[in-house]
């Protein structure tokens, strides 16, 4: 048996089973695909060789994977709800407040208990003094993962007992981040309008040493654009995307105006659509400059067609 097993090992995932291993803890490792658990059995991870074996090895799991569907479909199936009885189940995947409760209902109807986890810093933060994680649900489960979670960000904490209330927190602080994304992307279009240096633009901020969010930090996304360095995503435009689509969702939900996430998706959707998805996801600063080119096509093509 190990303490705790980390189910997913994406760039978030395999960052949190990292900073549980280097914290001196006792891991179990899955992925659907195999092969991306070299470095972490490398750190004395045990990897397990099926999901089932994976939810057996340990009392407390820690699922990071796409969204809840997925995370429902590992869980379901005949034969391996039971397995969740008696054990604690952490969900840091991204979805909505929704999701979160009828998860935990569902957990806790198999005699499971559930916490509902939400990260703010991308990959490169987790195990340091900085970041903050969201943490929400029952006190008691609180003090059983606490000792996992607490090695995980610098400032991690229990917003509150409903189960929705982090994931709510999460898609507050991830509308701020898409907003400065859209945001800079028209930016540099402007300068790009203007023959201005972008530099210019990221001189405007005064040097930050230890900015909130370094991946979401407007110079760095501007820095970004300027030296099209697009392909060291810590999180991938794709994951951004579909982070807002669950931030549409609980706007539908909710039946609060979806105006400004939709609006946003439309960016995104674009991008993806482009072939961006793996990018960073300030990369949607491209779907600006496709929309522009696309706009005089359709001119030149207006201007050529036979008139009378
Ligand atoms: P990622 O690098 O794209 O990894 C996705 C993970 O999900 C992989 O382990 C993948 O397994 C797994 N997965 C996808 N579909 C699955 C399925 N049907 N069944 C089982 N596993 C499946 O994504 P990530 O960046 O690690 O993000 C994971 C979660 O963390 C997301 O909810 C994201 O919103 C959240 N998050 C990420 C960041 C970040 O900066 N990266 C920050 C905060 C929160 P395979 O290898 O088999 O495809």
């Amino acid at each position: 048996m190990t303490e705790i097993t980390c189910i997913g090992l994406g760039l978030m995932g395999s960052a949190l089973a990292r900073a549980m291993l280097a914290a001196g803890h006792r891991v179990t490792v899955w992925n659907r695909t195999p092969g991306k658990a070299a470095a972490l059995t490398a750190m004395g991870a045990a990897e397990a060789p099926s999901f089932s074996d994976a939810v057996s090895a340990s009392p407390i799991l820690m699922i990071c994977i796409d969204n809840y569907a997925s995370t429902r479909a590992l869980l379901e199936p005949q034969g391996r709800a039971g397995l969740l009885a008696g054990r604690t189940l952490i969900s840091m995947t991204t979805g909505t407040p929704r999701e979160a409760e009828a998860l935990c209902a569902w957990v806790q109807a198999q005699g499971g208990r559930y916490l509902d986890g939400a990260i703010l810093p991308g990959p490169n933060e987790i195990g340091t003094s900085s970041g903050d994680i969201l943490v929400s649900g029952d006190q008691a489960v609180w003090q059983i993962a606490k000792p996992f979670l607490s090695c995980l960000a610098g400032r991690v904490r229990l917003v509150g007992d409903r189960v929705g209330g982090a994931a709510a927190l999460d898609f507050a602080w991830l509308t701020m981040s898409m907003i400065q994304f859209v945001g800079v992307a028209h930016a540099a279009n402007i300068c790009r309008s203007q023959d201005i240096d972008l530099q210019a633009f990221m001189d405007i901020w005064p040097f930050d040493p230890a900015p909130v969010d370094p991946e979401t930090h407007t110079p760095e996304l501007a820095r970004r654009i300027k030296e099209a360095d697009y392909h060291h995503p810590t999180a991938t435009l794709q994951v951004w995307g579909e982070a807002l689509a669950h931030i549409q969702a609980q706007a539908r939900d909710s039946g609060i105006n979806s105006a400004v996430p939709d609006f946003i998706a439309g960016f995104f959707q674009k991008a993806v659509a482009m072939g961006l998805g793996q990018q960073e996801a300030i990369a949607i600063y491209k779907t600006l400059l496709a929309t522009e080119q696309e706009g005089q096509a359709e001119r030149r093509d207006g201007n050529m067609a036979p008139t009378g």
